[in-house]
């Protein structure tokens, strides 16, 4: 893949295990307030990015962003592990309802990588907490093409750092008007 190129009007899911590279390759090509994550919104209503027992809480507040930025015509970025499909179907219907494209990226890193990733940096999810999320990785390559993304572009670990990324034009989602 030479170049990932992002229609500007899409709500892009980002899809990995802890320590694969999401926040960070994010942060690098897309500004601030473009990126909703699920450890910010942990944070701020827990004041805590790592607190689990308030996921729920946190993922109804990460997806109300979500949909008031795409009612206001805004490319955004999901960023969160993403690796159940439920969890991918629910944005897939956002993005449908407010007529944008929905784009994945999947970071598909080795569990050793993602492992001293982890291991080296302040926040560390448990061990055996990673090892489960990689084998839903291996789960969600196997269906990621079939389940409505209009773009899925999988990342190894040499392409997150090399791929170029490029928002491209407007790709209209709208449903055509019925003709008089
Ligand atoms: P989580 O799901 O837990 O939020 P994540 O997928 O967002 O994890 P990051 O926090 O972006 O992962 O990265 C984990 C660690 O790996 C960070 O310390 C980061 O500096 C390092 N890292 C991320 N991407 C790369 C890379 N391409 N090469 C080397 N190190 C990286
Ligand atoms: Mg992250």
């Amino acid at each position: 893949m030479n170049e990932i190129i992002i229609p500007r009007n899409s709500l892009i899911v980002l899809c990995g295990p802890a320590g694969s590279g999401k926040s960070t390759w994010a942060a690098t090509r897309f500004s601030p307030t473009q990126v909703v994550s699920s450890d910010e919104c942990r944070a701020l209503v827990s004041d805590d990015p790592a607190n689990q027992s308030v996921s729920g809480h946190a993922f109804e507040l990460m997806h109300f962003i979500i949909e008031k930025r795409l009612e206001l015509g805004r490319l955004t970025v999901a960023d969160a592990t993403n690796l159940r499909c439920e969890h991918r179907r629910t944005l897939i219907q956002i993005a449908r309802r407010f007529h944008f494209n929905i784009v994945v990226i999947v970071f598909d890193a080795s569990a050793e990588t993602c492992l001293s990733r982890n291991a080296a940096r302040r926040r560390k999810v448990p061990q055996d907490a990673l090892m489960n999320q990689h084998a839903l990785l291996e789960n969600t390559l196997k269906t990621i093409d079939r389940e409505g993304f209009n773009r899925v572009f999988r990342l190894d670990e040499d392409s997150q750092s090399n791929t170029p990324v490029r928002i491209g034009r407007y790709v209209s989602r709208r449903p055509p008007r019925a003709a008089p």
